[in-house]
């Protein structure tokens, strides 16, 4: 029997930021995904293992790390709905990575073996979540990344995959000194955030990190009531 878990700090930062989080069971259970969205107003796609490469037209390699087919239709299917009904979405991590693919974009299944010259994304086992691993560049482009006046700020890492090439309608808002893309954003049409760090370990000691999470709360407050915070 397969289970869902999911870590409290993403439901925790939702709260702190003034929303109220509900956790869905990612799985195929004898629901429709869609019908989740009927009584939300934002989603978040949280971190997680691999994305299956077959969703974006390629074979697996070496490095690639254990799939779900259960958990990517059920996150994908999220996804391509809320774009649809028009509901803001951060993607954290492997939800950032899930994100890109269900918009029709591509990813590195695995950086060391994948991306010559790539700096390190992925700390030895045992580092804290809470720990600053690399700094990242804040692009001009950026808009909803309400971080810092910085444009450098240093973030913390755990992924071996990354957006290769981005899907149609967004844009590259942050980057690591490798080019890797930290960050992405919608270009129009509904709020869409992506990030590749790990901000709900972050909000804790460096409350600077709830505005992504305040970012995601106010677009959807301005989705319930109608209008598109953009
Ligand atoms: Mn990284």
């Amino acid at each position: 029997m397969s289970g869902v878990s999911l870590k409290t700090a993403y439901a925790r930062s939702v709260a702190l930021a003034g929303g109220l989080p509900f956790i869905l069971p990612s799985a195929a259970i004898a629901v429709e995904p869609r019908d989740f969205l009927d009584g939300l107003d934002g989603l978040l796609l949280s971190g997680g293992g691999d994305v299956s490469p077959l969703r974006f037209g390629e074979e697996p390699l070496a490095g690639l790390g254990t799939v779900s087919r259960e958990r990517d239709d059920f996150e994908i299917a999220l996804a391509l709905e809320a774009r649809r009904r028009g509901l803001p979405v951060l993607g954290i991590c492997r939800g950032h990575q899930l994100l890109n693919v269900a918009l029709g974009g591509t990813l590195y299944q695995d950086i060391p073996s994948q991306v010559e010259g790539a700096i390190s994304h992925q700390p030895p086992e045992g580092q804290a979540v809470d720990e600053f691993w690399h700094s990242i560049e804040i692009l001009p482009a950026s808009r909803r990344l309400a971080l810092s006046a910085e444009e450098k700020i240093l973030v913390n890492s755990f992924h071996h995959q990354a957006v290769k090439e981005l899907a149609q309608g967004l844009v590259a808002t942050a980057r690591s000194s490798d080019g890797l893309i930290e960050a992405f954003e919608s270009v129009e049409g509904s709020w869409i955030l992506g990030v590749q760090f790990h901000p709900e370990t972050l909000t804790a000691p460096y409350p600077v990190f709830l505005g992504i999470f305040g970012a995601l709360v106010a677009a959807a407050a301005a989705h319930a009531s109608g209008s598109n915070l953009d």
